[in-house]
């Protein structure tokens, strides 16, 4: 049984289906649906959709190919990272931009054509272990419904409720909200990904194709108090305060309405637990900022069904003690990729830190090997080392 029918849930239940499952996917919305999200797909993230048989599907929709990514720090110093020249191996020297709406219901019915059975409109509502069976109850159309199952899979996002019911939840310090919407007419935007950053926020700017542009406002969650019944206004107003980006972008010319999202900077206690195992937001969850949410919620799930699989050919319940292979397996996926995220994401909360850092990556010829280390196909240690560290501030 799944929870939750984004990439992370889709991904877990192909794999599954896959490998011969018996797989139940639930989702409360009903696709294609929208979700808030700057829709930056990393080359890494592009060979995934393609192991899983959805990327004809997703570029069928003329998606841009992604170049690399520039950032601009608040006080003017900028860089510029392409995949193609940052060493290491990509699958290929672009990435994509992914209009999740388009994607999450590729994966799903991906899903459904492996054989997994799909409800939607469906809100899990409560997970429980009864002797060796988890019980998930859950709402349609106003009925509640109770399905049982060897194992619940917790890919339902942000505010997981698998999480809450069998792990617990723990938040960070940098609790963040975002706006995002579909802009036309962006100006001065070519194939690569923008993010501007500036004092609490950070704007990322995404070209979707068509002449569309997502953008994405994220700023700290107290802040975001005033933003209360007219985000629109709030987004216009605090935009307008990025030099980059004031005359680029018409917040006026809204081809999709704002969407709000947050607080993020939580991340479930642990990723498993007797009977149930999270993968994707609802076990940990990756800044905005380095555009490595789908990746890893896609790896996430490839790492669970091969963990799963296991567990589910031996009789009997499903332990905590038979999932820790997924454990071993994210902790050695993730935490270098951990590392780096939490390395930017504080150095944004000191300006002129970030700035420097900026400064010197660009003209010491090290942005690239950073964007190849968020664009998950450089490993991390090319920039946890003490010599990459070093000429970053120094
Ligand atoms: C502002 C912002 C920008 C981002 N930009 C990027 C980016 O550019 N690139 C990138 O790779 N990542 C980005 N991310 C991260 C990315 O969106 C997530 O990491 C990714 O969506 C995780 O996939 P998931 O399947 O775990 O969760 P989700 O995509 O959130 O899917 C969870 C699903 O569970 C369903 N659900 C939730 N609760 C329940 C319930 N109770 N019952 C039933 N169903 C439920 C939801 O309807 C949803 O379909 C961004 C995130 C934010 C907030």
């Amino acid at each position: 049984m799944v929870v939750g029918g984004g990439p992370g849930g889709s991904a877990t239940a192909v794999r599954l289906a896959r490998r011969g499952h018996a797989v139940t996917v639930l989702d409360r919305a009903r696709f294609p649906r929208d979700k808030a999200c700057s829709e930056y797909g990393s080359p890494s993230t592009v060979r995934e959709l393609a192991r899983l048989g959805v990327l004809p599907a997703v570029e069928a929709h003329g998606a841009t190919a992604l170049t690399g990514t520039r950032v601009v720090a608040a006080a003017g110093s900028a860089l510029l990272g392409r995949f193609a020249n940052a060493g290491g191996r990509p699958w290929r020297p672009t990435g994509l931009a992914l209009p999740r709406r388009e994607l999450d219901a590729a994966l799903l019915s991906r899903a459904r054509a492996e054989g997994a059975t799909v409800l939607e409109g469906a809100r899990c509502v409560g997970v429980e272990r009864q002797g060796g069976t988890m019980r998930v109850t859950y709402e349609d159309a106003g009925r509640r419904r109770e399905i049982c199952a060897r194992l619940v899979v917790g890919a339902d996002g942000l505010r997981s409720r698998v999480a809450r019911s069998v792990t617990g939840v723990r938040r960070g310090r940098l609790a963040r909200l975002a706006f995002v919407a579909h802009v036309e007419g962006v100006r001065g935007l070519d194939t690569d990904a923008e993010m501007h950053v500036g004092a609490g926020a950070y704007v990322g700017l995404n070209p979707l194709g068509g002449g569309v542009t997502n953008v994405a406002l994220v700023v700290r969650h107290d802040e975001a108090t005033s933003a209360a019944g007219d985000p629109a206004r709030f987004v216009a107003e605090r935009l307008a305060g990025f030099p980059g980006l004031a005359d680029r972008v018409d917040p006026s010319r809204l081809v999709r309405e704002w969407l709000v999202t947050g607080p993020f900077d939580a991340a479930a206690r642990r990723s498993t637990a007797d009977g149930a195992l999270l993968v994707g937001d609802a076990a940990d969850f990756f800044d905005p900022f380095t555009g490595e949410g789908i990746w890893s919620a896609l790896i996430g799930a490839r790492m669970a069904a091969r963990t799963l699989d296991g567990a589910l050919a031996q009789e009997g319940p499903v332990t905590e003690a038979m999932l820790a292979p997924y454990r071993a397996a994210r902790r050695r996926r993730f935490l270098g990729k951990w590392m780096v995220e939490r390395m930017i994401g504080y150095a944004m909360l000191h300006p002129r830190l970030f700035d420097r850092c900026v400064g010197r990556l660009q003209r010491r010829g090290m942005a690239d090997t950073l964007i190849g280390v968020t664009g998950d196909f450089v490993p991390a240690w090319r920039v946890l080392n003490p010599a990459f560290l070093g000429r970053m501030v120094a």
